[in-house]
């Protein structure tokens, strides 16, 4: 969530192309304090702008707590990245809300730990989690993380649910995006989490990885075609 122009752009594509949720951070975990942080509450506000005019669904990231109910009053679904995955005031008070969450899975944490971190929202009462595999770190360093797939198919086998996959992280190139996406579909995963962008050579926030929006319209199109092949239903 960078500018108006930049959203605006952002949802248009979403509901040209059918995809139903928008996800865009306005609190940003960066890797380091003088690089863009996000926009703050004023992007929430757009967001919400972009949510009644396109009719979509926003997810949106909770950093820290300290900014927690701006964040779970503006949100459709909240995201706990990565780096938050081990705050536990984040976690019990997600638990705490009755709107979904989307945990995305430390990049140093193990399947048991991030089960342990979805137990914690659950157990607060909101049985309303996604898991989400981002890539993790390891000894290979000319991709940006590992996807581990391995660890999405022991997800879904060992816990009810829904398991998302976000190739974007994990790779951290746009030219391994759409294979990625393609592989999880035909996995059986339950969703996907694309970043795009409108000019990504330009973007704030992980340039090398954003699609451009004729990237994303191809694999839009073509995981449509998969998901016929697969007998699946993209929604
Ligand atoms: C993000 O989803 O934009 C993000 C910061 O990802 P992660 O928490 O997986 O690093
Ligand atoms: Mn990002």
């Amino acid at each position: 969530m960078e500018s108006e122009e930049q959203i605006e752009a952002s949802a248009q594509l979403c509901a040209e192309t059918g995809v139903r949720v928008l996800r865009a951070g306005c609190y940003k975990p960066r890797s380091s304090p003088y690089t863009f942080q996000g926009l703050g509450l004023n992007g929430l506000l757009l967001l919400d702008k972009m949510r009644q005019r396109f009719g979509l669904r926003i997810i949106t990231e909770i950093r820290d707590s300290s900014h927690a109910e701006e964040v779970i009053e503006y949100a459709d679904i909240i995201q706990v990245g990565a780096k938050a995955m081990y705050d536990q005031s984040v976690l019990r008070r997600c638990g705490k809300s009755n709107k979904p969450v989307l945990l995305k899975r430390g990049f140093g944490s193990t399947l048991q730990e991030f089960v342990q971190a979805a137990e914690f929202v659950l157990s607060g009462g909101n049985s309303q989690v996604m898991l989400c595999e981002r890539g993790i770190r390891t000894f290979e360093t000319k991709t940006r993380f590992t996807l581990d797939l391995c660890g999405a198919v022991w997800l879904k086998k060992h816990t009810n649910l829904p398991v998302i996959i976000d190739p974007s992280h994990a790779i951290g190139f746009a030219y391994g995006v759409a294979d990625l996406s393609r592989a999880s579909l035909a996995l059986g995963v339950d969703g996907l989490l694309i970043e795009t962008h409108p000019n990504p050579p330009a973007a704030l926030s992980d340039a090398e990885q954003q699609l451009n929006f004729d990237e994303f319209r191809e694999l839009k199109n073509s995981l449509s075609t998969l998901a016929t092949a697969l007998g699946r239903k993209l929604i």
